[in-house]
C-alpha cells in the first residue's frame, strides 16, 4: 500500500531517524521533528531557525510524498530557534499552530520573553545571546490552544506534558507505546554552552540552555517529570537522540545533581525566577552585571562565528567535490551540517542509518 510504503521511507539525507514514524531535522543548531500516524497523516513538532522552510518542505516531500501537508504544527515553546519558519509554513500549508496557553503572550506580540541572561558566563551561546531577537512574533491568527488533558491534536498515542522553566509554557511530547520523548529544550542532548560540542554533536544529557532559562526551580521539576516517564528514547531541541540505559543513567544524574550540573553558578535567574502569567512577564529579578568582560565576549563571539564559518566552508567544499553543490549557498537552502558524523570523534548517530523501524540498533 502506498501509505504504508511511505511510512517505511528511509530517513532521507536531510533527516535522522529517531523511532518508528519519528524523524528529526537539524536547522543550523536547532532540531525539529516529523511525527507520523500509522495511517500516514503527520504533524510537525517545532519549526527550526529562520531560512529553512524550503528544506523542511523538501524533507517532508521525501518522507511523506510530494506536496504532503501536515495536520498541524505543534510547538514545544516559542523561542526563535523553534519558531523561525512557523509563519511561512503554517500559511503555506494552511494549518493551525498549537501551543500551551502560558506560551501565548510570546507568540501573539503581547509580551517579550524574560530577557536572556548573558551573565551566566562561559558559554559560547551566552556570548552570542545579544544578537538573538528579543521581540515576540505575532501569529495570533494561526495560533490554537493545545487541548487539555495532554491530548496532542492529530497524533494518535501521543501526550503533551507541561515542562515549564526553560520557558513559561514549555511542553514536551511523549508516546507511551514505545516511550519516545520529544523534550524540546526541557533538557538537551549536547552541551549548548560549548561551541565545540555544538559542532561535534557529542551526545550527552545536559540541562536546558543556560542563557534562555529564567526559572531554574521549574526547570528542575520538569526534568524530574520527564525522568518519571521513564523514556526509552529522547530527542531534544539541541543534540542527537539518546536511548536506553545511557539515557536513563544520565537523566537520573541530571535530576540528582541539577543545581550543580545544570544551573549556572551565578546569573540573573539563579536565586530568583522571572515571574510570568498568561499575559506575559509580571516581574524580573534585577539585572546582574555581565561577568564576561566585553573584550572577551567579542573574542568569544568571533571565535564561535569562525567555527561556524569553517564548518560551512568545509561542507560546501566537500559538496562541490561530490557534485552536490546544487543547493545553493548557505544559509538560504542548506545548513552547514545536520546529521553528519565527523571523523575521529566518539560514536554518534550513523548518518547512513535509514531504517526507522530498526532504530534500536542505531545508537551505541
Ligand atoms: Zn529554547
Ligand atoms: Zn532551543
Amino acid at each position: 500500500m502506498e501509505t504504508s510504503k511511505r511510512l517505511h521511507t528511509p530517513a532521507s539525507r536531510q533527516t535522522f531517524a529517531v523511532a518508528p514514524r519519528v524523524w528529526g531535522l537539524k536547522t543550523l543548531f536547532a532540531n525539529l521533528y516529523f511525527v507520523a500516524n500509522p495511517n500516514g497523516s503527520w504533524v510537525l513538532v517545532d519549526t527550526g531557525v529562520k531560512g529553512y522552510a524550503h528544506q523542511i518542505r523538501s524533507a517532508a516531500d521525501e518522507l511523506f510524498g510530494e506536496n504532503s501537508v501536515p495536520q498541524a504544527i505543534v510547538l514545544t515553546h516559542g523561542h526563535f530557534d523553534h519558531i523561525g519558519t512557523v509563519r511561512e509554513l503554517a500559511e503555506h500549508w494552511q494549518v493551525p499552530v498549537y501551543a500551551h496557553p502560558m506560551e501565548f503572550p510570546y507568540l501573539t506580540g503581547q509580551s517579550s520573553y524574560p530577557p536572556p541572561d548573558p551573565s551566566v558566563g562561559g558559554g559560547a551561546m551566552a556570548y552570542l545571546s545579544f544578537i538573538y531577537p528579543k521581540k515576540p512574533i505575532d501569529i495570533h491568527q494561526l495560533l490554537v490552544l493545545l487541548p487539555e488533558e495532554g491530548i496532542v491534536p492529530a497524533l494518535e498515542g501521543w501526550h503533551w506534558v507541561f515542562t515549564p522553566g526553560h520557558s513559561p509554557g514549555h511542553v514536551s511530547f511523549f508516546r507511551e507505546e514505545d516511550r519516545v520523548l520529544l523534550a524540546g529544550d526541557a533538557f538537551t542532548t549536547r552541551d549548548a554552552e560549548s561551541a565545540i560540542a555544538v559542532m561535534t554533536e557529542k551526545r550527552e544529557v545536559h540541562g536546558p540552555p543556560n542563557y534562555y532559562t529564567p526559572d531554574w526551580g521549574n526547570a528542575h521539576r520538569s526534568v524530574e517529570t520527564l525522568l518519571n516517564l521513564n523514556p526509552k528514547i529522547a530527542a531534544t531541541g539541541h543534540g542527537m537522540p539518546m536511548k536506553g540505559e545511557e539515557l536513563t543513567r544520565q537523566l537520573e544524574n541530571l535530576v540528582k545533581n541539577f543545581w550543580l550540573k545544570a544551573v549556572p553558578k551565578h546569573g540573573r535567574y539563579v536565586h530568583e525566577p522571572a515571574i510570568t502569567d498568561e499575559q506575559g512577564v509580571v516581574s524580573l529579578p534585577p539585572e546582574v552585571s555581565n561577568t564576561v568582560p566585553k573584550v572577551l565576549a567579542v573574542a568569544g563571539a568571533v571565535a564561535v562565528a569562525g567555527l561556524f564559518w569553517m564548518a560551512i566552508k568545509k561542507r560546501n567544499n566537500s559538496k562541490q567535490k561530490n557534485g552536490q553543490g546544487h543547493y545553493g549557498s548557505y544559509p538560504k537552502n542548506r545548513p552547514y551540517s545536520h546529521n553528519r558524523v565527523m571523523t575521529g570523534l566518539p560514536p554518534t548517530i550513523d548518518p547512513d542509518f535509514d531504517d526507522p523501524d530498526a532504530h534500536t540498533n542505531n545508537y551505541p
